[in-house]
């Protein structure tokens, strides 16, 4: 075993699987995804550190539990079809398309998308679509989505995504303020959204049309 998968076994131990995480299946894809490949050089020694990583642009990918937390929730199912807001890296899309079907992300800056898109289809992840622009909006286009993801902190669940959730839908996200968030999730039944709200967490904002002003 190499110095970095020893360092991502270890991680899925400590900070995953003695803090709950309790799927499998995302235990399973936390211990595939190289989380090595999604940063900077001067960052890999970081790369399974407890802890958000700078990715540029002012950004961050989030500490390991966090994803692995929020794709836990998402209760993924291999035939789902997935919607990911803020791909950053593309390491969480990573994660998503080891447990689903299909994934789309959307990503604001456009660097980070075009970074995303090559480490993505260098690992072979063909399933997953990455796009430039306001993924507040959602995708109205590739709807409607089984489980939607939402990687940055939004103000309030935004409507566009919840119009574009299947019935019987899920979506994660992060909503608070801009400094300080609680895990959101929603469930879509016919004409009813349950929202429930779980854990502390620190994103960077969700900005856009139905975010945040930039
Ligand atoms: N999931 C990412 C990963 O695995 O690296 C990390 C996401 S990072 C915490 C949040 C990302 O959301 C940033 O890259 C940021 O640029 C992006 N973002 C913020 N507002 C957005 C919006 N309206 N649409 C799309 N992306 C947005």
């Amino acid at each position: 075993m190499t110095a970095l998968a020893g360092q991502r076994a270890r991680m899925v131990e400590e900070q995953l699987r003695a803090r709950g995480i309790r799927d499998p299946r995302v235990l399973a894809a936390m211990s595939r995804v190289p989380r090595e490949a999604f940063v900077e050089s001067e960052h890999i020694r970081d790369a399974y550190g407890d802890h958000p990583v700078p990715i540029g642009a002012g950004q961050t990918v989030s500490q390991p539990y966090i994803v692995a937390a929020m794709v836990e929730a998402l209760e993924l199912r291999p035939q789902d079809r997935v919607l990911e807001v803020g791909t950053g890296t593309g390491y969480e899309a990573a994660i998503l398309a080891e447990l689903a079907a299909e994934v789309w992300t959307v990503e604001r800056h456009a660097e980070l998308a075009e970074k995303a898109r090559e480490i993505l289809a260098g690992l072979g992840y063909s399933e997953v679509h990455v796009v430039h622009g306001d993924g507040s909006l959602g995708l109205a286009e590739q709807a409607p989505f089984d489980k939607i993801l939402v990687a940055a902190a939004a103000p309030r669940i935004p409507e566009s995504l919840v119009s574009q959730l299947a019935d019987g839908g899920r979506l994660v996200a992060p909503v608070g303020s801009r400094s300080e968030q609680q895990v959101h999730i929603a469930r879509k039944q016919g004409r009813e959204t349950i929202v429930t709200t779980h854990e502390l967490c620190r994103f960077v904002p969700l900005v856009g049309a139905e975010g945040w002003e930039g």
